[in-house]
């Protein structure tokens, strides 16, 4: 059984100063924001990493990989524009924080990890802070058919190209959020499934993601045709 830390004023305190700076950078979207005030994220962190927990940084957590920088999670979630209730894909489970944000907006999780360590930390965490995400231990390249379609898909590692399968397991009318990039510098896509064969594609900022890996027995997808860009 895991233990959880207290999560006292000083905590909610540290929580509501990098809330704050969230402000200042640009998240307006309030869902988003409360949502964020709710999760601890030190319990995503070593105790140790307190100041970490809640300064606007990426972070370390295991297997080579990282907590994703609150404002890139503030950023990715707000364009996944989450209603009460939607199905939602996230690629890379990671530390579990970006999944209990989208569910303490009301979306049911379905979350994958590759990394062994990861995916059993998260399995053990999120039912101890009393959420209940789907969790996969496997490839996101194949996503979920079993559970699909998805109204909402949300990437939080750099993929090389927009995988055809996870297009195909989102709802028409559904939004996919993808930081695409094969090197060091990943854009964000955000693309609206428009028909079973159609997809619309914007192009927003940059951000560095750690990278979407393939596994060659897991096999590669193949890129869909974009039908308009939007810059
Ligand atoms: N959402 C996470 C971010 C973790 S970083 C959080 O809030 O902590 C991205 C994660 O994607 C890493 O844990 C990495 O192992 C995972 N990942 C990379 N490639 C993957 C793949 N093909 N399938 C599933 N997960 C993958």
């Amino acid at each position: 059984m895991i233990h959880l830390p207290e999560d006292n004023f000083k905590h909610q305190g540290m929580r509501k100063k990098l809330i704050d700076q969230l402000r200042l950078k640009g998240i307006d979207n309030e869902g988003v924001l409360t949502a964020m005030m709710k999760v601890p994220r030190h319990f995503f962190l070593d105790l140790a990493f307190l100041n970490q927990a809640y300064s606007d940084h990426a972070f370390q957590i295991g297997a080579g990989q990282t907590i994703s920088q609150p404002y890139t999670v503030a950023y990715q979630t707000a364009l996944l524009n989450i209603k009460k209730g939607e199905k939602v894909l996230e690629i890379g489970t990671g530390s579990g924080y970006q999944t209990s944000v989208l569910l303490e907006m009301g979306a049911k999780v379905f979350s994958i990890e590759r990394q062994k360590e990861l995916f059993d930390r998260a399995m053990e965490l999120l039912p101890a802070m009393k959420y209940s995400p789907k969790l996969f231990y496997g490839d996101g390249y194949k996503g979920l058919p079993g559970y699909a379609p998805f109204d909402k898909i949300l990437i939080t590692c750099g993929a090389p190209f927009v995988p055809e399968e996870l297009v195909k397991q989102l709802k028409v009318g559904g939004i996919m959020v993808i930081p695409v990039g094969a090197g060091e510098v990943q854009v964000m896509n955000l693309i609206t499934k428009i028909s079973e064969t159609e997809i619309d594609k914007k192009e927003l900022k940059n951000f560095r993601f750690v990278p979407m890996l393939e596994n060659k027995a897991w096999g590669k997808g193949k890129v869909i045709v974009i039908t308009k860009v939007t810059k």
